[in-house]
């Protein structure tokens, strides 16, 4: 049985606003902020029954937070996952899953379009204890399966990517990751459970940042693993004993981030949808990547695995790095920032920031050219983002 067993058969805008609270002692309807960093037993047989798991019940914060545990239950029930472990940010929910559940001599295969510090981790951490990473392009299922071998434990993703909106099956992923009795895991930060739920089509485990869409107003950092009651058991016991939990603060405000997640998503994608059309027809614009237009070659896939396309597209310039860079400079108010999920239209350019520690040949590989420009789609009238996009792009004929 879940723990939002309650909310079992609610649809996901009821279970965003209430799943996982129960009325408490003094009956507040909104859900409680609590600060505290250790709790109280009634006696000595209670510390020591709560201290070696024969009695359930809080311990200290680094183990449990009522604050987090309601977020851990709320996004399980989105995911619709057994569980859910909440993270100090995005990367140590992908650290915290790989350290429960890899050891020396297994092995990785990875999409090469995912998230820079995620490449970072297994490349140049993970490989210092014996764990190997094979990078392999996203869109080539046949490369990923002549990855695999008898040591292979995880397949990890991100669909879409990360900036060109690459789309990968995940039934497919799925079925590829059982046939080498490998795990799924799947980075939804892209789509949020509103658009996506990947534990739906084959994935075994999803990976949020919370800091981008989950919060939704660029605030705070955090992250979550959703999956299977023994793999989150897994999880959490490395949390416990290596501390990056989520403070419950900020769960306070990802929970209610929560209850305004598919508005929001909703308001995004077709935000996204009416500027990607809109680039499409500007004469400096060379080529627009997101997988709403039915020319991109993830829309069908896009169309069956989300219920929108989101809020994150790219587009590439006429030019080079200097018309990308004029067309940045041109712009009066969206925000020059490599943040996103934000409620701020956020603009920025891959190649020298957020790709930027690539080599030539890696960003070549990873299609990021010195023309491309990356926009998060924010929930401002999309009459005005335009407007400020249209003084960019004309500074690019200026030149
Ligand atoms: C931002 C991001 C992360 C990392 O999350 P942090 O909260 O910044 O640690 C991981 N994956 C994706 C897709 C991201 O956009």
């Amino acid at each position: 049985m879940s723990d939002y067993n309650q909310f079992e058969d609610f649809d996901p805008e009821t279970l965003a606003i209430r799943a996982g609270f129960e009325r408490s002692q003094n009956g507040e309807h909104s859900e409680p902020i609590y600060l505290t960093s250790s709790y109280l037993f009634d006696s000595a047989e209670d510390a020591a029954a709560r201290f070696n798991g024969e009695k359930s019940g809080p311990v200290y914060a680094r183990y449990t937070n009522p604050t987090v545990d309601l977020f851990e239950r709320r996004l399980a029930a989105l995911e619709r996952g057994d569980g859910a472990v909440a993270t100090a940010s995005g990367m140590s929910a992908i650290l915290s899953t790989c350290m429960a559940l890899l050891s020396s001599g297994d092995e990785v295969i990875c999409s090469k379009d995912v998230f820079g510090s995620t490449t970072g981790l297994f490349s140049k951490y993970l490989a210092k204890f014996g764990i190997k990473t094979h990078f392999v392009g996203l869109a080539d299922i046949n490369a990923w399966r002549a990855a695999c071998n008898s040591n292979t434990r995880l397949l990890y993703l991100e669909t879409p990517s990360n900036p060109l909106c690459r789309v990968a099956d995940l039934n497919a992923f799925g079925e590829l990751a059982r046939e080498f009795k490998a795990k799924l895991v799947v980075d939804n930060c892209f789509c949020t459970p509103a658009l996506q739920r990947p534990l739906e089509h084959g994935a075994d485990l999803v990976i949020h940042s919370a800091t981008k869409y989950l919060d939704g107003q660029g605030r705070c950092l955090g992250g979550a693993v959703v999956g299977s009651r023994a793999d989150m058991e897994e999880v959490r016991a490395f949390l416990r004993t290596c501390g990056p939990t989520m403070s419950a603060f900020n769960a306070w405000v990802f929970l209610k981030g929560l209850e305004t997640l598919s508005l929001r998503m909703s308001r995004h994608s077709e935000n996204a949808l009416a500027l990607a059309l809109w680039l499409q027809e500007q004469p400096e614009v060379e080529h627009v990547n997101y997988a709403g237009l039915p020319e991109h070659p993830g829309y069908e896939l896009a169309s069956k695995q989300q219920s929108a396309f989101g809020g994150v597209l790219s587009f590439t310039v006429k030019g080079g790095r200097e018309a990308a860079w004029a067309c940045i400079n041109g712009i009066k108010w969206l925000s020059i920032t490599a943040n996103l999920g934000d409620a701020k239209t956020t603009i920025v350019h891959p190649a020298t920031t957020t790709h930027g520690r690539l080599s030539d040949q890696e960003r070549g590989e990873a299609g990021i050219t010195d023309n491309l420009i990356r926009v998060s789609v924010g929930l401002e009238s999309i009459n005005d983002i335009q407007t400020d996009l249209r003084r960019g792009l004309s500074c690019i004929l200026a030149e």
